[in-house]
């Protein structure tokens, strides 16, 4: 990174183990949310810079030190990642916040919590092992090798960039396989970042990891093309996943898709109701809302439904507005430009539908201690689970109140979305508890408490959420394929197969 005479700062990319500028010289810029002024320019890469970093991939995956690297050195590698990324993480948590506008306090947890992922996937590394199989042949050895799958192509949104990095870069590297990153065009100065203060410093050979910088389409959609990549793994919105599937699918790629949510939050009578007000505060006001798993949906039993939205409101009210880099603020900018249009835009079709505004509901501006693109808290009451609001992510401190009557109508509301990732269930009743997990069709439910995550837990979702799952010990085999050896020792290679001879006629 380098200070430009025009006061930004510029970065280059990360190809083959080089530091170098798109092809075509083209440089993109990138803005800070919160001021809304442009801070940094990076390179606008496009399909001859996707070429060279897939061919580059291709060599260290094919033939280079990272193929012949011990499963256990590969596992050191990684950990040695993870102790770089705890060297730099306030750093990098800064550079987050700039670049995405969420908050420090968030983003510093979320940097300091990451190296988990390259300690647990880096003791994975060498316990990663085949198998021998008693097949039904006689004088018959056959294993089975589960093996890299190759080059994988790693698809990054603007909301959490190193996390959502690290979900799939840190079982990659485990399975043996090499990548090129692609980040979000809001959003890559941390992972070119991480790319400097870690991936060089871990020593990893030339090629292993690679990032090409630029827009979706010209940067994107070559890399889920390229013939060389073996592996897409995607996550962002619903629409393009299903674009970057279809097109993983004509080279039948292997793919995983993290995408889109709904999700529903159910707050039952017998709850801890201080806990369920603040788990739906921050399941949705956390992040500004931009989070997938969102709990955008707040399900509500209607015996205490006018009670619990006004204590949901009353603390909803003192959410602090404001800088993102102050350790104060709790709701900070929306991202991108076209995110907070798009907000705006839900709110109105909201309130076009019918349903009833009780808190914010439009731009928060300086005298709320918002600023450019700052949407204020906003909460729907009335809201019928066929709207529109109920049924789309909004993807911003949007909430939807919904009332039902009992199990049967909570479970039947929560599943008629064409989503599936997240859900939160908050009683004290056990039976409730285990009944809700087992009828929610979500890939994760949480019971009295919202939104946590873990290295050690899989992740993913039904429906159009998503394909797959990140994390914990499944996450490895999305990177992996599998090989049958088979080694004769019977006569003639036990093969029954005896082909006739013109003299034998
Ligand atoms: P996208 O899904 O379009 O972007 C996610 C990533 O995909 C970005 O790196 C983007 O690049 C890239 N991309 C875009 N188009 C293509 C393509 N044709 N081929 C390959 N890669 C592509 O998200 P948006 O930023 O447009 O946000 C739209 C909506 O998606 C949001 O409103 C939200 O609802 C949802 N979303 C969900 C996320 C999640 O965590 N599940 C994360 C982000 C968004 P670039 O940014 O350069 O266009």
């Amino acid at each position: 990174m380098q200070d430009a005479p025009t006061g930004l700062k510029t970065f280059q990319t990360y190809i083959d183990g080089k530091w170098v500028d798109s092809v075509s010289g083209k440089r993109l810029l990138t803005s800070d949310p919160y001021t809304g002024k442009p801070w940094a320019e990076i390179p606008e890469c496009e399909a001859a810079d996707v070429n060279n970093a897939v061919e580059a991939a291709y060599r260290a995956f094919d033939n280079g030190p990272w193929a012949r690297m011990t499963q256990t050195a590969r596992g050191r590698v990684l950990r040695k990642i993870a102790d770089l990324i705890e060297k730099n993480a306030n750093y990098l948590a800064e550079i987050e916040v700039r670049d995405n506008g969420k908050l420090i306090s968030e983003m510093s947890a979320q940097l300091k919590y990451l190296p988990e992922w390259y300690y647990y996937y880096g003791g994975l590394a060498d316990k990663i092992q085949g198998s021998v199989v008693p097949v039904d042949k006689p004088d018959h050895f056959t294993y089975i090798l589960r093996e890299p799958i190759g080059v994988c192509g790693m698809i990054i949104p603007w909301n959490s960039p190193l996390l959502l990095t690290g979900w799939k870069l840190a079982p990659a590297l485990a399975a043996g396989c090499t990548a090129v990153i692609k980040p979000s065009e809001y959003t890559s100065a941390s992972l070119l970042e991480f790319m400097r203060l870690v991936i060089e410093e871990a020593d990893l050979p030339p090629g292993v990891v690679n990032v090409v910088t630029g827009y979706g389409q010209a940067a994107g959609e070559p890399l889920v093309t390229h013939p060389k990549v073996s592996k897409v793994a995607f996550t962002g919105g619903s629409l393009t996943g299903s674009r970057v599937a279809s097109l993983a699918g004509q080279t039948f790629k292997k793919v995983s898709l993290e995408l889109g949510g709904k999700s529903p939050n159910i707050v039952f009578d017998d709850c801890i109701m201080e806990d369920a007000v603040s788990g739906a505060i921050s399941g949705i006001f956390a992040a500004t809302g931009q989070t997938c798993i969102a709990g955008s949906r707040l399900l509500v039993q209607e015996n205490i439904h006018d009670e619990f939205v006004e204590k949901l409101i009353d603390m909803a009210k003192t959410a602090k507005l404001g800088n993102p880099m102050s350790f104060e603020t709790q709701v900070g900018p929306v991202t991108t430009p076209p995110q907070y249009e798009k907000i705006l835009g839900y709110i109105d079709i909201a309130k076009g539908e019918g349903a009833n505004c009780v808190l914010g509901g439009g731009p928060a501006g300086a005298d709320m201690g918002g600023g450019k693109y700052f949407v204020q808290p906003t909460v729907f009451t009335g809201v019928d689970n066929k709207m529109r609001i109920a049924q789309e992510e909004v993807f911003g401190p949007v909430l939807s109140v919904i009332k039902f009557k009992d199990e049967d109508d909570a479970a039947a509301i929560a599943n008629d979305v064409m989503y599936g990732l997240g859900s939160g269930v908050w009683t004290q009743s056990i039976k409730r508890a285990t009944t809700m997990a087992q009828r929610i069709r979500a890939g994760t439910v949480w019971v009295n408490t919202y939104r946590a995550v873990s290295f050690t837990m899989p992740f993913g979702g039904y429906k159009s959420s998503g394909l797959g799952r990140e994390n914990g010990q499944d996450a490895i085999n999305e990177y992996l394929q599998t090989k049958s050896v088979w080694i004769s020792n019977a006569p003639g290679g036990g093969n029954p197969f005896v082909m006739k001879t013109a003299a034998d006629d």
